[in-house]
Formats: structure tokens, C-alpha cells, sequence
């Protein structure tokens, strides 16, 4: 198979997660005679520098001509003060608007050797397996008008939460196409009680449901849901949200798995090329130091060799790599056990590739899918 992908590596640590990324795909493309090609394109911080904009139209063009888009993270305090329209991160927006990736795909799953260093409890974390439908081009990030005036004298904030029924067809209707592959339940999470918003949401909920009678079915207000994935995730299979809510209760699911550099996403397009991204930030902190963990981004590529191009076996032999290197206690600093001396990116890069080549990862998939 031959495939064309768009790299927009960003800022901080989005450049060396990428980069592990690529790494990963070029060894499962040789173990399985895939070319996979890489174009590298700018967006964020990096684009307004060289550019003067966070999404430079060769970009967009770039990724459209794609099969699918790998994105890193943008971000980072240089560009903190510049104007709304010159922000890095208006940059994520406007791709998701010009690909019209409208579903983001967050899967939670906890791996049983990290259990440890979650600030939950073991017997909370314990199994947990759900996954979060995030609508990604609606709502208040996207809701005109939005802006600042003078209002009786004083200064007025406003942004917009807006939806159109479509919009929320397509994505409820998402999550129950997943929840009929998984354990057939969905827990659809609004702010029902006090918005308008919220309340067409659920109405819409409850029409496609119609269509999926094998599936369950539950609303719940975003408050309760927040405390919900604390108290009892196992609860959970697919929870399906506008975009705040997801933006919010995504992060705080990343620290059932113990870190947000493990978690991955998609964001599936309706029409052309999906994007596959960490769901973690630039992380400034940490940034140019070797030590973030590229796991979410290269659990990122996975899906996308699933989702985009249907090579199963090949995204379980990255998945079984990542789960063999952190069995074997091969962790950055921010999923290592105190007392245990973590790995750099680039090494973690490495046990990963060595356990997808040398110790068998690719070789006992291809004989389960032979
Ligand atoms: P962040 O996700 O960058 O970092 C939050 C915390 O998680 C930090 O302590 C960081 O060190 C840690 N962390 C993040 N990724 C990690 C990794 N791969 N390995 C180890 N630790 C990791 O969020 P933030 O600090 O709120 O934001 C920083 C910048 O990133 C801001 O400019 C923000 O706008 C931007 N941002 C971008 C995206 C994106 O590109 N999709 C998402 C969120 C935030």
C-alpha cells in the first residue's frame, strides 16, 4: 500500500513526539511492505513566524491532497499576547473547519502495568475501556458573535454556543455507530437543565436512538459526568458531546490512563482526509529537554493506519509494541514509578521500534491475521 501523509509537527513538544511518530510508521511500513510518505507542512507558532499566519494555505492544501494529516501540538508563551487571529492555536481551528473533521475520537483505555502511578486508586482504574465522541466544529469555540465592546460604559465579553440539528445528528449518530461495536451503550453528556442548546441535543439523542434499538441509551449533565469519571469509569462506553464539554472531560479522562502522554485521538472527516492527533498541548514546560512521551502520538498513527487506511494488523503491532516497552518499565519521567530512572523521548522511540522489529510484536500479529 502507498500512502501520502501530511506532518504538521507545530511547536514544543508536538516536533519530537512527531518525530516518533514517523520513526514508528517507517518501521511498520518496512516490516510490511507499506511506502508510506511524509510532507511536512506548517501550522501554529512556528507558521506566524516564517509565514505570518497559524494555517498558511500551502498547508491546507497540502493536507487535502493528502490520505491523512499527523499533527503534533502548536502553542507557547511567545505567541501568548499575540492578537486572537494570530494565535497558534487559531490554527487548530481552522483546520478543523477546513478539513470538516467534526468528530473527534478519543478512546480511554487504562494499560494494567500503570495502574501504579495514577493518582486514582488501582480498583477505580482498574479495566477501564470507553471512548469520548467529541463534536469538533460546533458550538462555542466556532459561535458568532464573539468579542469585546463597550456596553453602558463598561467592557462586555461575549462568545456564541450555537448548533445547528444536522450537526448534532451526525455526531450522536457517530456514537452509536461505535457503541454498536463495542458494549452498546451511550451516555450522552449536556447541560440539558439550563441550556437551549443542550436541550436540542437531547431531543436529537433520543430521535437517533431510534434507529439503534440494541443500544442503551443515558443522558447525564456535564457536572454529574464529571464526577462520574472519577467515581466509576468502568461505567462508560461511549460518551458523546458538544466540543467544551468534550475539550473539558477529555483532559480530565487522560489521568485515568496517568498522564496526558498517553492519550490519543482522531478527527474523523466526513468528506476527505482524517487527522490524527496527542491530545496533549506544545507542553512549553518540558519542551526541547528529550523528555516528553511520544506514546499518545504514536498511538495516534495507529489509529490512523486503523481508521483511515483499515490496516488492523498493523496498528495492533504499535499498540502491542507500546504495551511490551511499558510492561517491561522502559517510561518517561511522566509515567515512571518513583525510585525508577525514566527513559528520554528518543530512547522510549527506540524500545518501541525494537519491540515491534526484534522481540516479535509484528511477527505474532501477522501470524494472528494470517
Ligand atoms: P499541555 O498539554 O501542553 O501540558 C499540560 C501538562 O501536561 C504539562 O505539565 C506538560 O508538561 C504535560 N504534558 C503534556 N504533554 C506531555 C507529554 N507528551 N509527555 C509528558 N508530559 C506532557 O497543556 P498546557 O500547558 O495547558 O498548554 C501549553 C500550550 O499548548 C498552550 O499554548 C496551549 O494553548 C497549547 N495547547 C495545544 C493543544 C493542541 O495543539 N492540540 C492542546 C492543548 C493545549
Amino acid at each position: 500500500m502507498k500512502k501520502n501523509i501530511a506532518v504538521l509537527s507545530g511547536d514544543g513538544v508536538g516536533k519530537e513526539v512527531s518525530k516518533g511518530a514517523i520513526e514508528i510508521l517507517k518501521a511498520v511500513g518496512q516490516q510490511f511492505g507499506h511506502e508510506f510518505h511524509f510532507q511536512h507542512g506548517l501550522i501554529g507558532g512556528e507558521a506566524i513566524d516564517l509565514e505570518g499566519t497559524p494555517l498558511p494555505n500551502e498547508t491546507i492544501e497540502l493536507c487535502k491532497q493528502s490520505d491523512a494529516v499527523l499533527l503534533g501540538a502548536v502553542g507557547g508563551p511567545k505567541w501568548d499576547q499575540n492578537p486572537a487571529y494570530l494565535r497558534p492555536e487559531k490554527g487548530l481551528l481552522q483546520i478543523r473547519k477546513a478539513l470538516n473533521l467534526f468528530a473527534n475520537i478519543r478512546p480511554v483505555t487504562t494499560y494494567n502495568a500503570l495502574t501504579d502511578i495514577s493518582p486514582l486508586k488501582q480498583e477505580i482504574i482498574e479495566n477501564v475501556d470507553f471512548v469520548i465522541v467529541r463534536e469538533l466544529t460546533g458550538g462555542l469555540y466556532f459561535g458568532k458573535p464573539t468579542g469585546r465592546s463597550i456596553e453602558n460604559g463598561e467592557e462586555t465579553a461575549v462568545d456564541t454556543l450555537v448548533y445547528k440539528r444536522s450537526e448534532v445528528e451526525r455526531i450522536i449518530e457517530k456514537a452509536f455507530e461505535m457503541a454498536q461495536t463495542r458494549k452498546k451503550k451511550v451516555t450522552s453528556v449536556d447541560k440539558a437543565n439550563v441550556l437551549e442548546s443542550s436541550r436540542m441535543w437531547r431531543e436529537v439523542a433520543e430521535e437517533v436512538s431510534k434507529k439503534y434499538p440494541e443500544v442503551e441509551l443515558e443522558h447525564m449533565l456535564v457536572d454529574n459526568a464529571a464526577m462520574q469519571l472519577i467515581r466509576n469509569p468502568r461505567q462508560f462506553d461511549v460518551i458523546v458531546t458538544e466540543n467544551m464539554f468534550g475539550d473539558i472531560l477529555s483532559d480530565e479522562a487522560s489521568m485515568l490512563t496517568g498522564s496526558m502522554g498517553m492519550l490519543q485521538s482522531a478527527s474523523l472527516s466526513s468528506e476527505g482526509p482524517s487527522l490524527y492527533e496527542p491530545i496533549h498541548g506544545s507542553a512549553p514546560d518540558i519542551a526541547g529537554k528529550n523528555i516528553a512521551n511520544p506514546i499518545a502520538m504514536i498511538l495516534s498513527a495507529a489509529m490512523m493506519l486503523r481508521l483511515s487506511f483499515g490496516l488492523e494488523a498493523e496498528a495492533k503491532a504499535i499498540e502491542n509494541a507500546v504495551d511490551q516497552v511499558i510492561s517491561a518499565g522502559h517510561r518517561t519521567a511522566d509515567i515512571q514509578r518513583s525510585g525508577r530512572k525514566p527513559v528520554q523521548t528518543n530512547e522510549i522511540i527506540d524500545h518501541i521500534k525494537s519491540a515491534l522489529v526484534e522481540d516479535g510484536a509484528i511477527s505474532s500479529i501477522m501470524s494472528a491475521y494470517a
